[in-house]
């Protein structure tokens, strides 16, 4: 099942639980807006490279669009429009006043250097104009795209617009760094944001997140800022799988070592010293209590849904857990919270940059920690009370709760004309 259909799986089953009116169905079932671009680049040896972007907009009822931008070979139209699908439920559900947007490009940026990496970001940039703005469409990082980048999409952007306006448009991105109007704190947020719903699980479940064992799998921005906060309660992290390996230790994995290994030349976890290298196929399988998939879409379905032990999927990526996977998790008790709520840190965290930025204000790195953690809790407090009241999962609780939202603002503003 494709990502898209998964989303739209979901939200049928919301929508019919909820008894949703069939015109606002109508307008969520579909995308508003799917902008492709192909724009060239010259390389770095004088060639010349033709790129396609994609941007997609699927609904701005609450507000500006707002959603990552991912460079990854499986980024296409299908993936952009389900990702932009879930952003609109994300934001909704948060209270925060965005729709949903998500974009990308179908490359695989470790074949380019930094050079072209630059180039390539400011023409994308360039060839979606006015399709993206502060108030119309605000981009964020997601998967191989970091803050470096959007402060080349920041820079681009406002060299379009005339010299004594442009510092008014810096806040057509968020997540940029922290010396060019990023948010204190931003960079942490997403993975902050998973180990807060998971204390909350905790608590809601009567269990002691020390000592517990738990398995992540990606350990780009949210698997290790997730592993991060993790470790502060005392959890063990005994296996990762990345892209370049999937590694193993029952004893533990000091997530700041792996970090420093991981990161700086960019070789993934594969080959730390202390762990062996396992089958890729058995991660999913391993003894433990959590597991938190902070990497890409679809990786927990039907087929290995089945073999899975822990007690609770806390949803760092989007879309990591397909309908099928869910009807297992679901029929074996696993709890699951829900992309919408679990990764809602990273976007909570771009609204506080975007604020900070239209007020001119700088916000302090506790404060930003502790508005994030309110919001979250609230949220989780809510999607609770929500499956309580339906009788139903997680999952579609939150749906439940983001559709209503928007349904709301569709039937106290009307449909124009
Ligand atoms: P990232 O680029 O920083 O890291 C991605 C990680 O996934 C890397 O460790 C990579 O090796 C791994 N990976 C890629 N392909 C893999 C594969 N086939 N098997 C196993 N691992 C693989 O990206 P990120 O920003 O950490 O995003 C991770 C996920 O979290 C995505 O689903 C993204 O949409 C979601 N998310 C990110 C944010 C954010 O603020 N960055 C917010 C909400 C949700």
């Amino acid at each position: 099942m494709s990502m898209y259909e998964n989303v739209q799986h979901q939200f049928t089953k919301a929508a019919d639980l909820m008894k949703l009116d069939e015109g606002v169905r109508k307008i969520l079932s579909i995308t508003n807006n799917e902008i492709l671009v192909n724009f060239p680049v010259k390389m770095d040896d004088g060639r010349i490279e033709v790129f396609t972007g994609y941007r997609v907009q699927h609904n701005n009822a609450l507000g500006p669009y707002k959603g990552g931008l991912r460079y990854h070979p499986t980024v296409d139209i299908d993936a952009a429009r389900a990702l932009a699908t879930w952003m609109t439920w994300k934001t909704s559900l948060a209270g925060l006043p965005y729709g949903g947007g998500k974009g990308g490009i179908q490359i695989d940026p470790k074949k380019y250097s930094q050079t072209e990496l630059e180039r390539i970001t400011r023409r994308f940039t360039f060839a979606l104009g006015d399709n993206i703005g502060p108030e119309l469409d605000i981009p964020a990082p997601d998967v191989n795209t970091n803050a470096q980048m959007m402060a080349w999409i920041a820079d681009t952007y406002m060299q379009t617009k005339p010299t004594a306006e442009r510092s008014m448009y810096k806040h057509v991105v968020t997540g940029k760094p922290v010396g060019s109007g990023g948010l204190e704190g931003r960079d942490r947020a997403t993975g902050f944001g998973v180990v807060a719903t998971i204390r909350q699980w905790a608590k809601l479940r009567n269990k002691n997140l020390k000592g517990m064992k738990y398995i992540v799998q990606g350990f780009g921005n949210v698997g290790y800022w997730a592993a991060h906060f993790m470790a502060k309660e005392g959890a063990i992290l005994i296996a990762v799988q990345d892209a370049s390996g999937t590694i193993y230790n029952a004893n533990g994995i000091d997530p700041e070592k792996l970090n420093e290994h991981a990161t700086p030349n960019l070789t993934g976890v594969k080959d730390f010293p202390g762990t062996e290298a396992i089958d890729p196929k058995t991660f999913f399988g391993l003894q433990c209590d959590i597991v938190i998939p902070a990497a890409l879409g679809n990786q927990i379905t039907g087929e290995n849904a089945g073999e899975i032990k822990a007690s609770l999927i806390a949803e760092g990526a989007n879309g990591p857990v397909d309908v099928t996977g869910d009807a297992v998790l679901n029929e074996k008790g696993i709890d699951i919270i829900p992309d919408i709520l679990c990764n809602s840190g990273g976007v909570i965290g771009s609204y506080f940059e975007w604020l900070q930025n239209r007020q001119g204000e700088l916000w302090e790195m506790d404060d930003v920690i502790n508005k994030l953690e309110a919001k979250l809790v609230k949220s989780f407090n809510q999607v609770v009370a929500c499956a309580d009241k339906y009788k139903t999962d997680w999952r579609t609780a939150a749906y439940i709760e983001a559709i209503s939202r928007i349904d709301v603002a569709y039937k106290q503003r009307g449909i124009f004309p």
